[in-house]
C-alpha cells in the first residue's frame, strides 16, 4: 500500500501504509536495515530510487515516512532525529534573515528556546500571540511574516487554536501555517486537511507511544518545500537511526487503539479533578467549561490524553502532589502508555520563566496513560489528600 492510498481507514493505513512484505525475504514486518551504506552497481551507477548512504535515506526510515504521510493525509513525510530537529528543519528551510514569525503564547518551551536563543542570532524575529484570539494573530502579522507557528492543543495549558481560521490569516499574509500536532496526533486531528501547510511532530510522544525512543517528523503537500527539507536534513544530518525508525513504526501501528484509551482515561481524570476541592482549575478541551471546547469539537475526533490543573493551595502543594503519586511517575515527556506527572514551571517549561510564555507556579501537567482509569483517579485523589 502506498502512502497515497486513502481509500482505507486510519487503522488499516497505520498497519499497512509503506509496509509491504520485504521484497527479498517476504518478512511481514519491515526489517531494521541496520546499515550505513549500500552496494552500487557500478561507479556512479545507482539507479533512481536506490539507496546510497543512510544519512540520505534508509529503507526502515522510508517505511516510517510513508506510514506517517498516509496518516496525516500528506504527500510527503520526512523523519528526523527528534521533534526539535524536525522543527529546526522547518524553521531553517523557510526563514531567512529579516523574516518574522508569529508564535503561540504557550508554545512548547524547547520551540520557544530554539527561536529566541538560536534563530534570533541569525536575524529571525518573532512575535508571541494568543493564538485562540484571531484578531490578536492578525495584529501580530507583519509584511515580513513568513510563518505562523501553532500548537493545538498546546503545551501545557491545552489552549485550542482554530486551524482553518489561522490558515486564513497566514495565507492572507502570504505566510505558511505550521501546526505542531504532537498532542493531538493524526488520529485525533489532521491539520493539513484543515488548511495548514506543514505539520511537525515529536514522534517521541504518542506516535512512538512507549517512552522508548526520541524522534520527529515533518509532513507537507508541497513538493518544493519537501525538497528543501530533504536537502537540509541530508546536509545537516539530523536523521533517526534505523532502530529508532523501526520502534516508531511499530508504535504507530497501535496508535488508534491507544488514543481511544488515552481519551477515555483523560475524560475520567478531568471530571474527577474538576469536582475536587483542592483543584482550582482544570485544563482539558473535552470539558464543556474549556474556552476552546467548541473549536476543539469541530476539528478534533476526541480531546486527547493530556490534562493540566492548578492546585488551590499554591506551588508547594502542587509540588507535594507530584511527589506523592504512586502510579503517575514524576517525569518529563508525555504520550506513553504509562501515566506521568510533572511541574511545568520547574521542569519542561523552566526555559520560558520570565518570558511571555511563563506558566502558573501551581500548575501540574498529567500525561494520562492507558492503565485502568479507576486506578489513576484513585492515585490522584490520594496524592491530593
Ligand atoms: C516534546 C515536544 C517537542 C520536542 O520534541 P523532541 O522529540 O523532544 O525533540 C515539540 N513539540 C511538542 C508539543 C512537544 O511535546
Amino acid at each position: 500500500m502506498t502512502s497515497e492510498t486513502s481509500r482505507f481507514g486510519f487503522e488499516t493505513r497505520a498497519i499497512h501504509a509503506g509496509q509491504e512484505p520485504d521484497p527479498r525475504t517476504g518478512a511481514v514486518i519491515v526489517p531494521i536495515y541496520q546499515t550505513s551504506t549500500y552496494a552500487q552497481d557500478g561507479v556512479g551507477g545507482t539507479r533512481e530510487g536506490d539507496y546510497e548512504y543512510s544519512r540520505t535515506a534508509n529503507p526502515t526510515r522510508t517505511a516510517l515516512e510513508q506510514q506517517l504521510a498516509s496518516l496525516e493525509g500528506a504527500r510527503h513525510g520526512l523523519a528526523f532525529a527528534s521533534g526539535m530537529a524536525a522543527s529546526d528543519a522547518v524553521l531553517r528551510s523557510v526563514l531567512r534573515p529579516g523574516d518574522h514569525l508569529v508564535l503561540g503564547n504557550d508554545a512548547y518551551g524547547g520551540t520557544f528556546r530554539l527561536i529566541d536563543k538560536v534563530l534570533s542570532n541569525w536575524g529571525i524575529q518573532y512575535t508571541v500571540a494568543d493564538l485562540s484570539d484571531i484578531d490578536a494573530v492578525r495584529a501580530a502579522v507583519r509584511p515580513e511574516t513568513k510563518l505562523v507557528w501553532c500548537e493545538t492543543p498546546s503545551n501545557p495549558l491545552l489552549g485550542i487554536a482554530d486551524i482553518p481560521a489561522l490558515a486564513g490569516v497566514a495565507h492572507a499574509a502570504n505566510a505558511r501555517l505550521v501546526v505542531d500536532n504532537t498532542f493531538a496526533t493524526p488520529y485525533l486531528q489532521t491539520p493539513l486537511e484543515l488548511g495548514a501547510d506543514v505539520v511537525v511532530h515529536s514522534t517521541t510522544k504518542y506516535l512512538g507511544g512507549h517512552s522508548d525512543v526520541v524522534g520527529g517528523a515533518v509532513l507537507t503537500n508541497e513538493d518544493e518545500l519537501r525538497e528543501q527539507l530533504f536537502f537540509l536534513r541530508n546536509g545537516a544530518g539530523a536523521v533517526p537511526g534505523a532502530f529508532d525508525a523501526w520502534l516508531t513504526l511499530r508504535g504507530i501501528k497501535t496508535l488508534a487503539v491507544r488514543m481511544e484509551r488515552h481519551c477515555d482515561n483523560a475524560e475520567r481524570v478531568a471530571e474527577a479533578l474538576a469536582a475536587h476541592p483542592k483543584v482550582a482549575e482544570v485544563y482539558y478541551p473535552g470539558l464543556e467549561t474549556h474556552p476552546g471546547h467548541e473549536v476543539a469539537a469541530k476539528q478534533m475526533r476526541r480531546f486527547g490524553g493530556m490534562v493540566s490543573f492548578r492546585h488551590a493551595d499554591g506551588e508547594q502543594a502542587a509540588l507535594d502532589v507530584a511527589a506523592r503519586t504512586e502510579l503517575f511517575i514524576l517525569a518529563e515527556s508525555l504520550g506513553g502508555i504509562e501515566s506521568l506527572i510533572e511541574h511545568p514551571g520547574r521542569m519542561t517549561h523552566a526555559s520560558v520563566a520570565g518570558s511571555m510564555l511563563q506558566v502558573p507556579e501551581d500548575l501540574l501537567r498529567l500525561s494520562i496513560g492507558i492503565e485502568d482509569g479507576r486506578d489513576l483517579v484513585e492515585d490522584l485523589r490520594t496524592a491530593l489528600g
